[in-house]
Order: structure tokens, then C-alpha cells, then sequence
């Protein structure tokens, strides 16, 4: 994978500083309080201890060591938290865009010298109980961490990672197969023509077909030219052909040395054990070398600079004659300096987050973009950090305009700070992050700390953002134009700046595949005819090798008997205020409270479902009650965690073509604000503000961009979403709601010029949704807060009931399902019940500006509560692993791909950034026979299964448990009856299944592809072409 500072950027602003999970949690912290006792100066297994330090924010003492024969680096963080994590990180800076980072990170985890069977991590995903697994290269680190709950299998997956990165065999097929290669397109016709292929090749291809992508990828090399931050570390599509496998060999020699290494590892597992498998497996092996691999700063520029980038026209762009780009960079301070980095990222936050900010009223209100520019805010992932602010979907003539509005932005901010009720909403926010609990909590360290460390930067120091806040504080009371100093240091007098614009160019795609082209011949005309012969025959080996059953038993398992057999259930208690339905769940939230309230959409006519996802992204931003819409903000960063409200489509669990329809309030805050927030929530079911129509243009103008910009990252969703259309009315509703129908409605929407239309039609679905008798709520919170919280929204509701009103459900067929199914005379979920549902055949086809396929094909099966799904899940997750792994990764040259299961009873097949298109539907095909002919073993079925146990039994936050009973209805039971049923699934009921539901003829069945231009498909009339 190959993560870009975009991707990094908004990782690190998202970052949730977020506790530990489940009931372990307590706050005097056994594994913490264990480490404590290490001491500066200790010895152990080849380590020295150099300083051990509490972190009581965090719950988490953080012991920071050094290898003694290799200088390798090591921060443990030890916490009471089961999902313990690794990581591995190599400091790997290029020196040119051939992408050897990447193809490394991919070709190690083709096999090793201790596992030496083809691609052991793809193999071990199925022999393991991880939570997660995973590569990726950045700009200057290349990073290997995996999690998982299970003690054993973190010694397994250690072993199998240390291997993979210090032991890679990195065979020459892996190079070809991962990196590039020139082959017949054919691989059995030597006549065939000759073309390049490789999984880099093609995902780079894929990462670039974004205009997003392109413009940041441009901006960092353009901003840092002078060492590895010029060059793409992923790899330019037509620069990776350069690249070859002895220089792809050196690479790995000179970067990944454990001298060159950071480790860190997380969770409640003893240190000890740690230390002594890497010492063992990996570092004892080693002698210290000089890596140099240091990056030196960049050279300050004297005065500004200007440069200009052309990208592909984006037809679903809201506005085409606004489709340019312009934001200007500024090179900041080193990210070594934690305090400084941390003050620029608060200092960014309060420049662009959210209507109250100076950027957001000066270059988003005046809507002359569409939103702000794809890069934008403090970015710290280089080792001098930058920060960005400009616009896209803006036209070309007022470039002036825009440079001019930021010039004198920054001025006005030196002119008058920030209004301290603003300072003190970003310090809140920062509050609750470090309380709000995740699961992945040791994955987001690892990330967060890592760009710092990478440059040796101290790590111990950024976790302890208490300090910083408390030095911030301290600052702000000694200097009150402390930060009106920064912004005139770092913005007004600062000359390393670059103002990158954009603008689509109609023959960008042409242009790019002619160069490809060029480079191909190139490529060709310099062959002999040996090479060719060659080339045939290493094309011909690299199939052979794909083909074969591979031995895999080198590698170590978990086996099924490992796996618990009981789920640990999640006690709720159903309770109700002022008449409507609650569900309470106590956990250890550590002082926060979630609220959820699920509406139903029964009653709302027809003709306004469309715009739905529009209500609901609208409805908490436009102002309520005494509150315009900046107020309204201001008090939701001051007193909540986040308001927010989404559509939600739920199948039932016993019939396909029953479903329920409705909206997700969800909303959390520190205990003192549970008032605020209620408040709010009040003011918004009782006088939400619709009328303003320039906010509206607003909204709906970055909800269109953001939409039409998510189609080439999440091209398979949409896809699979479309694929799934005509098969039951759960999937035409998920059509209307998050497909690409409703992009191209919000694309409608955003050209409209009179927006009077749409603001006539939100109050109407307001009454329908917002209406305490279609509703249910629940509430996560400590026991001690309970009874109060009960309380508060009792007086909430009774708020709201003037919104209560009984309306006729715009669809007849009601059917009831009690929400206690203990309880059959209590209160219950309304459920659409379609039993005239006709699904059809559909093949359609969404010609996009993109180089690569996104292809699914779904087929109607059973839903979850039917004896074959679990078979089906275990089929799914076999057929992705043994066969179409194989067919659309290694041999198609696809990114990705796969089948899966649904709970709304769709089997569905995938591509994803796919070479190919038709022929992906082909392998899909031969997948379901591969599968009816049983080809597979005991051990293939046992792997499949851990593999579904990692995803089932995956942690659950205090502030998710009990959510999935909430809005599906699925019980405990019910989840441990799915659970036998897949132990149970044997080799007959797998090819049954293959059999029943999966055959041509058996099945109904929906096809979608989007993709470039396609001739086969232009001539089949089977195809629907958008
Ligand atoms: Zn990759």
C-alpha cells in the first residue's frame, strides 16, 4: 500500500488519542503500573532500558529502550489494553520515482528464508486471529505493524514480520509479479502483444487516476525539491519500468538493517517476551552499520514560487467550467520540535476548522470554490512540516482573487487573534480525544508517532500531550499575541512558499497513455529476439508458479479449537422515556456519554427519499432555535464529541425482502455538558433552521465535491452498491441513499441556480423523521451515570413532543418485530415487508475518466438467520483466499479482490483498481465452479474460518457495544447461533451451497462495472451504459 501525505494528513488530523477497550479497562493500570519498575540503565536480551515514563492521560508507561549491537531503536507503551500491536519501521528515503520503496514493501512479504512458501502474509491473514494486518510505504519510512488478542498468535505473526523484513528472499518472479514486467497480454500466445503489467504498476496507475492524489503528490515535490521529498516514493507509473531487481536488492541491503529500524511495540503482553524473539529471531544476526539515510533539511528559498499542473476533467464535477485548483504551501519548522509542531496544528485547526474560522468564512462563504483545496491544514509527515490553504472546483479567472483573500486573511489573523471561546473549544476537543475509547488505539500511536521518531524525534514527548497543553496554556497567559506572532513568523514573513495551481486539461488521459505507450515501444524495440523468447518463457514460469498448490504447513497456525467458543455477551437493559424506546448499556466510557436515536423513515412519501442523505448532512449545520449557524458550531465544539446524522438501511435477519428504513442520530459529550447536549438535539427537532440559502449553496456544494472525489478511491463500493440494486429492496434503497444515484442527484442539486425547491422540501422530511413516535434511542454510559442520564432524556423527550404526531406509513405492508424478543407485547421496530419484490438481472456499466476497472457481480442468496449463510460466509472467505486471490491479484494484476458475504443475504464478488474488466466477470465464474468441484482441504476450510473469527470477533468500543442490537435486532443468541453454525460448516455444505445458490441457472444476479472506455461492453446490448 502506498500512503501519500494526503492520506497521513488526514490520519494524523483524525486522530483519536483514544483509550483502551472492553472491561479490562480500569484506571490504575496493572500492565502500566508493572512497567514502571524498569529502570534507566537496565540490561535485557541485547537491550538497554534508556528511560521509563508514565503517561497517566493515557493510562499507558511508555519504556523507551536502545539494542545494544545494532543501535536498533524500541518504544514499548504498555497498557491494559488485549490488542496488542507491532510494528516494525524502516527509514527508507529514495532518491528517484522508480517506486523501489514500494516494490520492496510489497516483494518482502512474497516469502523468507524461514518461510520460504509464496506470499506467507496473504497465507497468514487465514492462520491467525489478527486484528489487523498490514504494509505501507510513506514518504521517507516504510511501516509493518499488525495487531491481534491473542498471545500466541502475536509471537507467530511477530516471527513471520521479522522474517519477511530482515530474511525476504526476494525471488525475481516476485519482482515481476509485485513490481513490473514486460509480458504477452496473452501470457500462453507468444504472438500476443507484448505489454506491462505488475501489481505496483497498476496501483500506482490506480493512486494517480485521482486528482487529488496528483495534486498533493505535485505539491510535495514541488515544495521540498532538493532531496527524497522530490521524488514519488510510491512510484510514477512510467518511471517504475527503470527500476531493476538487483537495484531493488541493494535498496533492501542498505535500508532494511535493524540499524535503520524503529520498533514498537503496544498492550498488555509482557515486554520481555518481546524483546527476547526479536533479539533471537532478528537482531542477534546483525552488525551495526552507518545507514545514512538522514534527510537533510530543505534549503530555505529567498522569495516565493509559482508552478502550474494539469490533471484528467472530472465529469462528475459539479460545475465543469470550476474545475481548478490553487492553494498556496509554506515550509514550516522541523516535526523534532514537538512543542512548536503541536502549537502550528492547533493553530491550523483554529485557521480552517469549521465555520467560525477566518479561511472558512473568508474562501468557502464566498463560494468561489467548491470546497478547500484536497491538501490543506498542518501536514507533519515530512521532516519539516507544512501547512496549506487554497481552494478547488473554482474557476480559472479568479486566481488573483483567491491569492489576494489569503494574503489578506493572514493579515487580518495577525490583525485580531481568535476569539479565546474558539481557543477553548480546540482544548476541549483535545479533551475528549484523549478520553473517547477506540479499538485501535496502539495502531493510531503507532501512526501518530511515527513521523517524529522517524527523524529522532522523541517519542515519549508527544505522548505526553498534557505537557503540551499545559505549556500552550502557559504561553497564550505570558504572550496574548502569542499565536498573531506565529502566524506573522511562519505565513506573513515566511518566502518558502509555493502557490501550486491546477487546471483539467481535455487530452490528460490521452496524453498519459500515449507516454505509457511510448515508453512501452521504447521497452520493445530494444529487445532481441532472445529477450522476447525470454520473456515468453519467464511469463510462461510466473503462471506456472501462480498455478501451484502451494505448501504452506512452513508456516505457523492457530488452529479452530484456539478460537473461543462462546461470544461474551453485551448486557443491555430496555427501559423507555416519555413513551419512547430506550436501550441502556453500561460501560466503562471513562466519563463520556453516546447517544443514539434511530428514526424511522415509514412515513415519508416516496418522492423525497432522494434527498435524504442531503437532510441528514444539512440538518445539524444550518442553525436551531436562538442559534445561527456559526453559534450553533461554536456550541457543538464547546459542549459535544460530534453531532451527527446518517441514513440507515437495515435487511432483516429473516427475509430478504423485508427491511427497515431510517435515520442515525449520534451524538457524545463529556458528562457535565449531557444537558448541552440535549439542549442542542432540542433545538434542532423543534426549530431547525432551513431558510438560509446561501449556507445551504455551501453545504451542498462540498457534500457534491466531496462525493464526486470518493468515486476513485471507493470506485468498488460503488460498484457493488449498484450491482445489488435490483436484488432485493434493501439494495435498491442503499442505490438511492449512498450510490451513484445519488451522486449524480447531488450533482443536479449543486447546479441548480434557485435553491428555493430544496429548502421547501427539508421542513417536509423533518416532520416525517424527527417525530419522537417513529423513534428509538440508546445510551452507552458508566453506572454511575445512569439514572441521570435516564433522567435527562426523559426531559428531552418531553421537549420534543410537540414533534409527536401518528402519520400514515407511506408503504403498506408494515411488519413489527418486538425490540426485547423476550418481550412479544412491548415496544417493537416497523419493518417494510415487499413480498411482490421482483429482483432482476442488471448489467451496468458507468464509463469513468480512470485507467482502472472497479467490477462486481452479486448474487441474491439467503439472509442471516437462514441455516446456509454461515456456509456461504465460510465460501466466501475460502474462495477469496484459495482462488480469486490468485486469479485477479497475481495473475489479473488487479490491486484487489475477492468475495464476501452480506447480511442483507448478497454474495458478492469484487475488483478492485482492475487492468481488467469483462474477464474479471470470467474469473468470478470460474471461482464458483473451482468451488462447486470442492478442490479445497480440511485445513483450506479451517483457515477461512479463523479468518471470519478475527473479523466477528473483532474488539467492540464502549461506545459501540450493544449498537449492532440496537439497529438490527440481532441478540446475543442470535450471534451464537450464527457462531456454531460456523464451526459446524463441513466440505459437503460448502460445495452444497456452490451448488444451490451460486450455479448459472440457480441464481439471479446483478453486474456493474466502472471503468475507461470499453469496447466490448459498448457492443454486448446486454450492458445498460451510463
Ligand atoms: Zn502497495
Amino acid at each position: 500500500m502506498f500512503r501519500q501525505t494526503k492520506a497521513m494528513l488526514r490520519n494524523l488530523r483524525n486522530l483519536r488519542l483514544r483509550g483502551g477497550q472492553q472491561s479490562a479497562w480500569r484506571l490504575k493500570s496493572t500492565s502500566a503500573e508493572r512497567a514502571l519498575q524498569y529502570r534507566a540503565g537496565q540490561k535485557i536480551h541485547g537491550f538497554t532500558v534508556r528511560e521509563v515514563a508514565p503517561v497517566p492521560d493515557l493510562f499507558l508507561t511508555a519504556v523507551k529502550l536502545t539494542h545494544d549491537k545494532t543501535g536498533a531503536q524500541y518504544l514499548h507503551a504498555a497498557r491494559d489494553d488485549s490488542n496488542n500491536l507491532f510494528s516494525v519501521q524502516l527509514r527508507t528515503t529514495p532518491m528517484d520515482s522508480t517506486g523501489v520503496p514500494h516494490i520492496l514493501e510489497h516483494t518482502v512479504l512474497c516469502g523468507s528464508e524461514k518461510y520460504p512458501c509464496r506470499d506467507p502474509f496473504f497465507k497468514m491473514l487465514n492462520r491467525s486471529l489478527s486484528t489487523f494486518m498490514n504494509a505501507f510505504t510513506a514518504s521517507d519510512y516504510t511501516m509493518y505493524p499488525f495487531s491481534t488478542q491473542n498471545g500466541k498468535d502475536f509471537q507467530n505473526l511477530l516471527s513471520v514480520y521479522l522474517d519477511a523484513v530482515f530474511f525476504p528472499c526476494l525471488r525475481e518472479q516476485d519482482f515481476w509479479q509485485e513490481g513490473w514486467r514486460l509480458e504477452n497480454e496473452d501470457p500462453t500466445d507468444p504472438r500476443s502483444p507484448l505489454m506491462f503489467k505488475g501489481v505496483v504498476f497498476n496501483e500506482m496507475k490506480g493512486v494517480f487516476s485521482d486528482n487529488e492524489s496528483v495534486y498533493a503528490q505535485h505539491l510535495q515535490n514541488k515544495l521540498y525539491p532538493d532531496h527524497t521529498y522530490s521524488v514519488v516514493s510510491g512510484g510514477e507509473p512510467l518511471v517504475i519500468p527503470d527500476l531493476t531487481w538487483e537495484q531493488l536488492k541493494q535498496f533492501h541491503a542498505t535500508h532494511y538493517h535493524p540499524s535503520n529500524a524503529r520498533f514498537f511495540t503496544y498492550g498488555d503482553l509482557p515486554l520481555e517476551q518481546h524483546l527476547q524473539q526479536i533479539e533471537e529471531e532478528a537482531l542477534s544476526k546483525f552488525q551495526r552499520i552507518e545507514p545514512n539515510t538522514d534527510v537533510p533539511p530543505q534549503p530555505h528559498w529567498s522569495s516565493p514560487r509559482e508552478d502550474h499542473v494539469t490533471c484528467s476533467p472530472d465529469a462528475l464535477a459539479p460545475d465543469p467550467a470550476r474545475q481548478n485548483s490553487l492553494c498556496v504551501s509554506y515550509l514550516l519548522g522541523d516535526i523534532t520540535n514537538t512543542f512548536e509542531g503541536f502549537t502550528l496544528s492547533l493553530l491550523s485547526d483554529l485557521m480552517i476548522s469549521g465555520p467560525n474560522s477566518p479561511f472558512y468564512k473568508a474562501l468557502i462563504e464566498p463560494k468561489i470554490g467548491t470546497d478547500f483545496s484536497s491538501v490543506v491544514g498542518y501536514d507533519g509527515s515530512t521532516k519539516e512540516a507544512s501547512f496549506s490553504i487554497g481552494l478547488q472546483g473554482m474557476a480559472e479567472e479568479d486566481t488573483e482573487r483567491v491569492k489576494q483573500i489569503i494574503s489578506q486573511t493572514m493579515d487580518d489573523i495577525i490583525q485580531n487573534g481568535f476569539v479565546e471561546e474558539r481557543i477553548e473549544a480546540l482544548l476541549h476537543k483535545i479533551e475528549i480525544q484523549m478520553k473517547h475509547q477506540s479499538t485501535n488505539f496502539g495502531l493510531s500511536l503507532a501512526s501518530y508517532i511515527a513521523s517524529a521518531w522517524n527523524h529522532n524525534g522523541d517519542p515519549v514527548q508527544l505522548l505526553q500531550i498534557s505537557a503540551s497543553v499545559a505549556k500552550f496554556k502557559q504561553a497564550l497567559v505570558e504572550n496574548p499575541r502569542f499565536l498573531q506572532d506565529k502566524v506573522k513568523h511562519y505565513f506573513k514573513e515566511n518566502t518558502h512558499r509555493l502557490t501550486l495551481s491546477m487546471s483539467p486539461d481535455e487530452a490528460y488521459l490521452e496524453k498519459q497513455a500515449k507516454a505509457e505507450e511510448e515508453k512501452l515501444q521504447r521497452k520493445i524495440q530494444a529487445l532481441s529476439d532472445s529477450d522476447r523468447k525470454e520473456i515468453y518463457e519467464k511469463g510462461l514460469e510466473l503462471l506456472a508458479a501462480q498455478s501451484t498448490t502451494q505448501d504452506v504447513s512452513c508456516l505457523p497456525a492457530l488452529k479452530v479449537c484456539d478460537i473461543e467458543p462462546k461470544i461474551s455477551p453485551t448486557a443491555v437493559q430496555m427501559g423507555s422515556a416519555g413513551g419512547v424506546p430506550v436501550q441502556f448499556c453500561e460501560q466503562p466510557t471513562n466519563g463520556l456519554v453516546y447517544f443514539r436515536a434511530m428514526c424511522s423513515l415509514n412515513t415519508l412519501p416516496e418522492d423525497l427519499r432522494l434527498y435524504v442523505p442531503l437532510f441528514c448532512s444539512v440538518i445539524t449545520r444550518m442553525g436551531s432555535g436562538d442559534l445561527d449557524y456559526r453559534q450553533q458550531a461554536q456550541q457543538m465544539e464547546l459542549r459535544t464529541g460530534g453531532m451527527s446524522v446518517s441514513t440507515q438501511v437495515v435487511p432483516d435477519s429473516t427475509q430478504l425482502d423485508m427491511y427497515e428504513q431510517g435515520v442515525l442520530l449520534f451524538s457524545s459529550c463529556l458528562e457535565r455538558n449531557l444537558p448541552h447536549m440535549f439542549q442542542l438535539w432540542s433545538d434542532i427537532f423543534n426549530s431547525p433552521h432551513f431558510d438560509d440559502e446561501e449556507r445551504l449553496r455551501v453545504l451542498v456544494m462540498r457534500a457534491a465535491q466531496e462525493l464526486a472525489n470518493g468515486i476513485s478511491n471507493s470506485g468498488h463500493m460503488y460498484a457493488m452498491t449498484r450491482a445489488g440494486r435490483h436484488l432485493t429492496p434493501a439494495g435498491d434503497l442503499q442505490e438511492t441513499f449512498g450510490g451513484m444515484e445519488q451522486v449524480k442527484f447531488m450533482k443536479r442539486i449543486a447546479e441548480m441556480s434557485d435553491l428555493t425547491p430544496v429548502i421547501r422540501t427539508l421542513p417536509r422530511i423533518k416532520k416525517h423523521l424527527l417525530n419522537p413516535d417513529n423513534m428509538r434511542c440508546a445510551v452507552n454510559t458508566t453506572p454511575q451515570k445512569l439514572s441521570d442520564t435516564a433522567a435527562q432524556l426523559e426531559s428531552f423527550i418531553r421537549d420534543v413532543a410537540i414533534n409527536r404526531k401518528q402519520r400514515k406509513p407511506a408503504r403498506a405492508n408494515i411488519f413489527e418485530r418486538p425490540l426485547d424478543p423476550l418481550d412479544e407485547s412491548g415496544p417493537s421496530r416497523k419493518l417494510i415487508s415487499e413480498q411482490n419484490f421482483q429482483p432482476c438481472q442488471m448489467k451496468t456499466f458507468f464509463q469513468m475518466p480512470f485507467p482502472v476497472n472497479f467490477v462486481s457481480e452479486i448474487i441474491r442468496t439467503v439472509p442471516f438467520a437462514h441455516e446456509d449463510y454461515a456456509s456461504l460466509c465460510v465460501l466466501a472467505r475460502m474462495m477469496t483466499a484459495k482462488y480469486l486471490h490468485g486469479e485477479i491479484r497475481e495473475k489479473g494484476g488487479a490491486y484487489g479482490g475477492g468475495a464476501r458475504m452480506g447480511g442483507g443475504g448478497l454474495f458478492t464478488f469484487y475488483s478492485y483498481r482492475d487492468p481488467n474488466s469483462v474477464q474479471t466477470l470470467s474469473a468470478f465464474r470460474r471461482g464458483v465452479d473451482w468451488a462447486k468441484s470442492g478442490p479445497f482441504t480440511q485445513q483450506d476450510i479451517d483457515e477461512a474460518k479463523l479468518s471470519i473469527f478475527s473479523a466477528v470477533d473483532a474488539p467492540v468500543a464502549p461506545a459501540g457495544k450493544g449498537s449492532g442490537r440496537f439497529l438490527s435486532g440481532i441478540t446475543d443468541e442470535m450471534k451464537q447461533s450464527h457462531r456454531e453454525r460456523l464451526f459446524a460448516v463441513t466440505h459437503k455444505n460448502l460445495v452444497d451451497v456452490a451448488e444451490r445458490y451460486l450455479s448459472v441457472g440457480q441464481r439471479t444476479c446483478g453486474v456493474s462495472i466502472l471503468g475507461p472506455e470499453n469496447e466490448t461492453i459498448k457492443k454486448d446490448p446486454s450492458w445498460i451504459v451510463k
